[in-house]
């Protein structure tokens, strides 16, 4: 049995804390989990399940846009457009499936449907079940129970389940806040119990956990919508043929259907905003309906919206955030750490990948994954 769990939200410099804890109890530790771009929860997570980017899975961010009605999409609630079996038959779930072997999952974002997965909990349908759909440590606590008990049935092969709560407390209340803090302990100690269950089950197991990204401070807020609005390009944002899409976050992706020419112009305009990091422009066609022109990175502690006039900003109280290039804001990377009858002991490396955890898992189940990343060797032990 493999248990996959994700830490939602916790950098690798916030888990440098408890590293020494998991060395000692035999954990391998990767220092650094290098993220995706935009390092944002649904991107990430695609990443880690399917073990490539999103030029293969298409799950760029957590707003997308049609690349020629420019209306903005919300992915939460695990929308369709995109979760759906593209997407699905990318996934370590389907390969397991193939190999007659089954899996659970709880609280993954973009999982409805998934026909490869034997028991699925989603997180918009224990949200359906609490009184308090915002009670985080409900949602949490949940997955916990849920986690337990598909361990002590020992009737999958695979689980993997998220735990969202230190992410939302980031949020709100700041990385370093009481608050976000004392839940990482909380969340270490279900980690603790999830292990401390695998090993009196007496099944060989392996037990891998990693965040899918970080967070760091909020100091000032960006809107690029309200400068198009007030630029030369007015005429474009308002007749939908412009738009940049995204959350409260430090990157927003870029719509258009104009000519190159003018998007070169648009770019060039934007680079020069000292909120700015780059503009990521995305090359080549795409076979997605939902590819943005490029993606423009704010620099570190800037929050980006994509409120168009006269909508009001939503995330101004914010005091944490992530979707930065993970090469320019160092935080936005997490971390990752497993033990189990197949994992090197106490090992330490200093960096691999988010799409390394698919074929890593891939190759403990002696399976073949199609996907992009490679094994992380190091962590394993290798049977011929
Ligand atoms: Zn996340």
């Amino acid at each position: 049995m493999n248990v996959l769990i994700s830490l939602d939200g916790l950098s690798y410099t916030l888990f440098e804390r408890y590293s020494k804890a998991f060395i000692e109890n035999n954990f391998s530790i990767c220092h650094k989990l290098v993220t995706t771009f935009p390092s944002v929860t649904f991107n990430a997570h695609a990443t880690a399940i399917t073990g490539s980017n999103h030029d293969k899975h298409f799950v760029i961010d957590n707003m997308l846009s049609h690349f020629r009605t420019i209306e903005r999409i919300s992915l939460y609630g695990d929308h369709e457009l995109i979760c759906n079996e593209e997407l699905h038959k990318k996934t370590l779930f389907r390969s397991l499936a193939a190999h007659g072997l089954t899996s659970c999952c709880i609280h993954w974002p973009l999982t409805s449907g998934n026909p490869y997965i034997h028991h699925l909990v989603t997180e918009s349908s224990s949200k359906k079940q609490l009184l308090n759909a915002e009670a985080i440590d409900q949602i949490d606590d949940l997955a916990l129970h849920k986690t337990i008990k598909a361990i002590e049935s020992g009737a999958y092969d695979f689980i993997a389940s998220r735990f969202v709560g230190y992410d939302a407390l980031s949020h709100k209340h700041g990385k370093d806040s009481l608050e976000a803090t004392l839940y990482v302990e909380r969340l270490l100690e279900y980690i603790g119990r999830i292990d401390a269950l695998l090993k009196k089950n007496q099944r060989s197991y392996n037990l891998f956990i990693f965040s899918d990204h970080g967070q760091s401070d909020v100091e000032t807020f960006f809107y690029p919508n309200e400068i198009l609005e007030q630029s030369r390009w007015r005429e474009n944002l308002l007749n939908d043929q412009i738009r940049f899409v995204g959350d409260g976050s430090g990157s927003l992706l870029f719509y258009s259907t104009l000519d190159n020419r003018q998007n070169r112009e648009i770019m060039d305009y934007f680079g020069q905003f000292p909120e700015v990091n780059h503009f990521y422009e995305l090359e080549g066609a795409s076979s997605s309906e939902y590819q943005p022109i490029g993606i423009l990175d704010l620099n570190a502690t800037v929050c980006g919206e994509d409120i168009v006039p006269p909508e009001q900003p939503k995330y101004r109280t914010m005091k944490s955030l992530h979707g930065y290039h993970p090469s320019n804001v160092d935080e936005m990377n997490g971390f990752m750490v497993c033990t189990g009858y197949q994992i090197n002991r106490s090992t330490t490396i200093e960096e691999a990948r988010l799409e390394n955890i698919a074929p890593t898992l891939a190759k403990l189940f002696q399976i073949s994954h199609p996907c992009d990343g490679g094994i992380i060797h190091d962590m394993i032990r290798e049977y011929d």
